[in-house]
C-alpha cells in the first residue's frame, strides 16, 4: 500500500557496455563498484545479437552471481542493475533488469530514480489492457514502448519517455542497440565513458575505475543516446531544463571517489565541511566524523577551524544498513553493531562530531551518547548539509514527513533529543557553494528535501502526503 501512495522507489545503481566481448563479467564488476547504491538485488542482462539472457537474484553482487554462468550470458552488450528495496517491494519480480521477451524482439529495462506519475500510467495501461508482471514503475516504460503507435524504435522510447513524471536514469537494452537517457531535469546521475573501443555508461563513475574505462561526460537532461553498430548517436526527446542534480548525491549517496557532472563527491562533501566550519565553529578539542560519508566532511571541517581530524568513532564493515531497519528498535541496535567509539581519542574530550546528516535522528542519538559514554567531555553536533524536512519523490528513500525529525523539531529541540551540547546544520547557500562549480555550465541541484521547492511536481503531487500505511 505504502508504495502505491509513494510510487515504487528505486534508489539504484545501473550498468552498461557496448561492444566489449566481456560485457557481462566488466557488468558484473562494475555493479561491485556501485553496491553501496543498493545491497537488495542485482542483475545482469547480455545480449549476443540474436537473444537476451538474464541472471538475477536478491541480495549482494556476489552472492547472486556466486554461481552464475557467464558463458551463458555471452555476447557483446550488457546491462546490470543493483537494487535498494523500500518496504514492500523487495521481491524477486522486481530485481532489475526488467527482461521482456515478446515475437518482434525482447527488451531489457534497468532503471534508477521514481516515476511520480506510474501508477496512473499503469492503471492506464491496465485500462487498455496490458497486463503488468511486477509493481516496478520500470515495468510501465516497457509497457509504454511497446504500445507505441511508431514502427520507429527510437521514436518509440522517445514517446514513451515523454509521458514519464519524475526523476530516472535508464539504460534500455535490444538485441541490435542501447540507449541511455535521463529525465528533462537530469535528476539522476548517469556517466559516459569508454573501454577502449567500448562505450559504458554508469550511474557513479568510480564503476567505470573500477573496469579501466574512462568518463567522458555526464547524459545530459532530456538526452536519448542512442549506440548500436553504427556507433553513438544522441537525440533530445525532451526540451532540457535546467539541471537539478540530486543534492544528496554528494551530500551522502555517491561513493567519494566519483564525479558527478564534474564535481568529485569528495571534494564537495570536504568544501561542506570547510563550509561548515565557516559558519559554526566552536571551543573543541578533536573533531571526528561517522564513517563512511561524513569523513571527507569531517576533514574538511578540522582543517578549517585547524584541528586534528581523529578517528573517533570505527565501523564494523561487516553489518548490514540501518536505515531501512522496519522498526525503531531494530535500527537502534543495528547503530550499535555498527558503530564504536574510540575511548582514547575521545575520552576527557570536547568533541567535534560531524555527520553528513540527520534524518530520523537515530544514528546522531546513538553516537553521541556512544562517545559520551566513552569519556567524552562535551559533544557537539555539525552537520554537513541543511535540515531535512520534506520527502523525497525523486526515487531517495527518505522516510515519512512524521519521522524527519527536522520536519517536527526546533533545533534545539533536535539538540536536546540527541542528546547534543551544541546542534547546527549547513546553510542552503552553503550546501550550493561546495557543490556548485560557477565556472561550468548547468550546474543547477536539486535541494528539495531541505527547502520543499520541488524542480518537478506531478499535477496533484502536493496532495499526495507520504504516509505510513
Ligand atoms: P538517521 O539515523 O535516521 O538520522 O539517519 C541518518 C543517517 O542515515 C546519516 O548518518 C546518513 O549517513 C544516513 N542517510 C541519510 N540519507 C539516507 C538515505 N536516503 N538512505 C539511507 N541512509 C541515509
Ligand atoms: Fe535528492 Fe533531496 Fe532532491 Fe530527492 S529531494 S532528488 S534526495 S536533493
Amino acid at each position: 500500500m505504502l508504495a502505491e501512495i509513494k510510487g515504487i522507489n528505486e534508489e539504484c545503481g545501473v550498468f552498461g557496455i557496448w561492444g566489449h566481448e566481456k560485457a557481462a563479467e566488466i557488468t558484473y564488476y562494475g555493479l561491485h563498484a556501485l553496491q553501496h547504491r543498493g545491497q537488495d538485488g542485482a542483475g545482469v542482462v547480455a545480449t549476443d545479437g540474436k537473444k537476451l539472457k538474464l541472471h538475477k537474484g536478491l541480495g549482494l553482487v556476489n552472492d547472486v552471481f556466486k554461481h552464475a554462468k557467464f558463458d551463458e550470458l555471452q555476447g557483446r552488450a550488457a546491462i546490470g542493475h543493483v537494487r535498494y528495496a523500500t518496504q514492500g517491494d523487495g521481491g524477486y519480480d522486481n530485481v532489475q533488469p526488467l527482461l521482456f521477451r515478446s515475437q518482434n524482439g525482447s527488451l531489457a529495462l534497468a532503471h534508477n530514480g521514481n516515476i511520480m506519475n506510474g501508477h496512473k500510467l499503469r492503471g492506464k495501461l491496465e485500462q487498455e489492457g496490458s497486463i503488468l508482471q511486477t509493481s516496478s514503475d520500470t515495468e510501465v516504460l516497457a509497457h509504454l514502448i511497446k504500445r507505441s503507435i511508431s514502427d520507429d524504435y527510437e521514436e518509440a522510447i522517445m514517446e514513451a519517455l515523454r509521458q514519464l513524471v519524475g526523476a530516472y536514469a535508464f539504460i534500455i537494452l535490444k538485441e541490435d542497440a542501447m540507449y541511455i537517457a535521463t529525465d528533462p531535469r537530469g535528476l539522476r546521475p548517469l556517466s559516459l565513458g569508454r573501454l577502449g573501443d567500448s562505450y559504458v555508461a554508469a550511474s557513479e563513475s568510480c564503476a567505470f575505475d573500477l573496469v579501466g574505462a574512462t568518463l567522458e561526460r555526464e547524459v545530459e537532461p532530456g538526452e536519448l543516446v542512442i549506440i548500436n553498430k553504427d556507433g553513438i548517436r544522441t537525440r533530445t526527446f525532451h526540451e532540457p531544463e535546467p539541471r537539478t542534480m540530486c543534492a544528496m548525491e554528494y551530500v551522502y549517496l555517491s561513493r567519494p571517489d566519483s564525479d558527478i557532472n564534474r564535481v568529485n563527491v569528495h571534494a564537495s562533501r570536504k568544501k561542506m565541511g570547510v563550509e561548515l566550519a565557516r559558519e559554526a565553529s566552536i571551543d573543541a578539542d578533536v573533531v571526528t566524523g561517522v564513517p563512511d560519508s561524513s569523513i571527507s566532511a569531517a576533514i574538511g571541517y578540522a582543517e578549517e577551524i585547524g584541528l586534528p581530524y581523529e578517528m573517533g568513532i570505527i565501523k564494523n564493515r561487516y553489518v548490514g544498513r540501518t536505515f531501512i531497519q522496519p522498526s525503531q528498535e531494530l535500527r537502534e541496535q543495528g547503530v550499535k553493531m555498527k558503530l564504536s567509539p574510540v575511548r582514547g581519542i575521545v575520552e576527557g574530550k570536547r568533541v567535534i562530531m560531524i555527520d553528513d546528516s540527520i534524518v530520523r535522528g537515530t544514528t546522531s542519538r546513538r553516537i553521541v551518547r556512544m562517545l559520551k559514554e566513552a569519556g567524552a567531555k562535551e559533544v557537539h553536533v555539525r552537520i554537513a548539509s541543511p535540515s531535512l524536512q520534506h520527502p523525497c519523490y525523486y526515487g531517495i528513500d527518505m522516510s515519512t514527513r512524521d519521522e524527519l525529525i527536522a520536519a517536527n523539531n526546533t533545533i534545539d529541540e533536535i539538540a536536546e533529543i540527541i542528546g547534543a551540547d551544541s546542534l547546527a546544520y549547513l546553510s542552503e547557500e552553503g550546501l550550493e557553494r561546495a557543490i556548485v562549480r560557477e565556472d561550468l555550465p548547468n550546474q543547477g541541484i536539486c535541494k528539495a528535501c531541505f527547502t520543499g521547492e520541488y524542480p518537478v511536481k506531478e499535477r496533484g503531487q502536493k496532495e499526495i502526503e507520504y504516509t505510513r500505511l
